[in-house]
């Protein structure tokens, strides 16, 4: 059995928190491949290693003097090395850093030096083998992740080491020159490397035992979700729910390996599994609620629509011609709306009704801001009837205008769009429904 174990930002952002840390890989054998975060915040108003490097580089981009920088982002790597009373020595690797800087060696490598420090003192910690991501994690000239090459490149690499820890969050080009992923990338390169030493389980370690069934800041103390599906947490992913990168899932779906998000300062909790199919049943018919505000929808009528062949196309044609993608697409009779994100549709509004009518010649167009859309997802939803229902009568009683549902074919997820102002009372009107008020 081989576990592959991802620590988050503040899971590893001083030595108590690495002392935790230790605890959790020796209390399991199993635990042999560690991939860390840069050190993240301390508390609520501390700077997180990678922001600090970020302004670091900024400052040697523009040929500004970034020693007083540089110096605190080493004060706190120190910190954590005399904490933990460890002998390393950073001292060179910050000469490096120093003379990259200088030569501009780009943003991507500077944010990466986050990880990599904390790969090299965790490595040392635990006296388990350091592996560069740089030698392992590939991207193809156009920038794009290369799963394939990665992953014989990291399974030979890592097939005859016994335990190591590889920094996550970046990679390099095939020159060597460093790239990172997204934001929170560390999460993929954990799913990266469970695919390439096929583990049992790619245990992914934050600071909260698992995913609530919805946002606490709009529910007070929801509850956690023992165990979904890799498609319902896409759809709750999509819709605003954080926890896990959105990449993540992809590496691990393919050779079917379940994620387990725990939770550092509380490891006696289990958190929850991400898992291809189960058949243990959820616990409430939904298993999560998510939602965004900000979208917009567009409306257009035409009399006799739905007898004329392409219409749909050509006013999609009007928003693919603007470069705008669009979310949803209910449709009646004589009606067809368009859902888009606000922000992006608003520049280019009036081009794209513009357009509408040029192709689709319809009869009359609206729009109406300032909209939200609730994803509402649960396997459970598929054999239980009524579902539907029960929302709009507790959208009803809690006073809120239902604009649009959309029902995938799934039935994975039911999409709600209400105006921005409802948001928070329609998901506390749907999560008390199914989950306070139990029929
Ligand atoms: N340290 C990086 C960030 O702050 C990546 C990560 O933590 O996953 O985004």
């Amino acid at each position: 059995m081989k576990k592959v174990v991802k620590f988050g930002g503040s899971s590893l952002a001083s030595a108590e928190q690495f002392k935790k840390v230790g605890e959790i890989i020796r209390a399991d054998k199993e635990r042999r491949f560690v991939v860390p975060s840069a050190p993240g915040k301390r508390d609520p108003d501390d700077t997180k290693v990678t922001d600090m490097l970020y302004a670091c580089y900024a400052l040697a981009e523009e040929g500004k003097d970034f020693k007083a920088q540089l110096q605190a982002i080493q004060q706190r790597y120190q910190e954590i090395i005399d904490g933990l009373g460890l002998t390393l020595s950073l001292e060179e690797e910050f000469k490096t850093i120093e003379k990259n800087f200088k030569a501009k060696a780009g943003s991507n490598y500077a944010a990466s030096r986050g990880e990599y420090l904390n790969g090299r003192i965790m490595a040392d910690y635990l006296g388990f083998t350091f592996v560069d991501a740089a030698e392992a994690v590939l991207f193809d000239a156009d920038g794009e992740f290369d799963a394939e090459t990665t992953n014989r490149r990291l399974r030979e690499r890592l097939e005859n080491v016994d335990a190591a820890v590889i920094p996550g969050f970046y990679g390099a080009y095939e020159d060597g020159t460093v790239k990172t992923f997204s934001r929170g990338g560390s999460d993929i390169t954990g799913s990266i490397v469970a695919r390439a030493v096929k583990a049992n389980v790619y245990e992914n370690w934050t600071d909260v035992s698992g995913f609530l069934i919805a946002d606490p800041r709009i529910i007070y103390k929801p509850e956690g979700i023992d165990t979904i599906t890799y498609k319902e947490l896409r759809e709750l992913s999509y819709m605003g729910a954080t926890v896990l990168h959105e990449d993540a899932i992809f590496p691990v779906r393919r050779e079917g390996i379940p994620i387990n998000i725990r939770n550092t300062n509380a490891p006696e909790d289990n958190g929850t599994w991400i898992v291809e199919s189960t058949c243990q049943k959820p616990k409430y018919v939904i298993t999560g609620i998510a939602g965004k505000k900000g979208f917009c929808s567009v409306n257009i009528d035409k009399d006799m629509m739905n007898s004329e062949i392409g219409f749909g196309r050509k006013v999609l044609q009007a928003f693919e011609e603007n470069g705008i993608s669009f979310e949803h697409v209910p449709s009646g009779i004589d009606t067809m709306t368009v859902f888009v994100h606000q922000d992006e549709f608003m520049p280019k509004e009036q081009q794209v009704v513009s357009a509408i009518h040029r192709l689709a010649e319809p009869d009359h167009i609206e729009i109406e801001g300032d909209l939200a859309l609730i994803a509402v997802v649960g396997r459970g939803m598929k054999s239980t009837r009524g579902t539907a229902g029960r929302i709009f009568s507790a959208l009803a009683h809690a006073n809120v205008n239902v604009k649009m549902i959309d029902q995938g074919s799934s039935e994975l997820n039911i999409i709600i769009g209400v105006a921005n102002s409802d948001f928070e009372s329609a998901i506390k009107a749907i999560y008390d429904i199914f989950v306070r008020i139990q029929i």
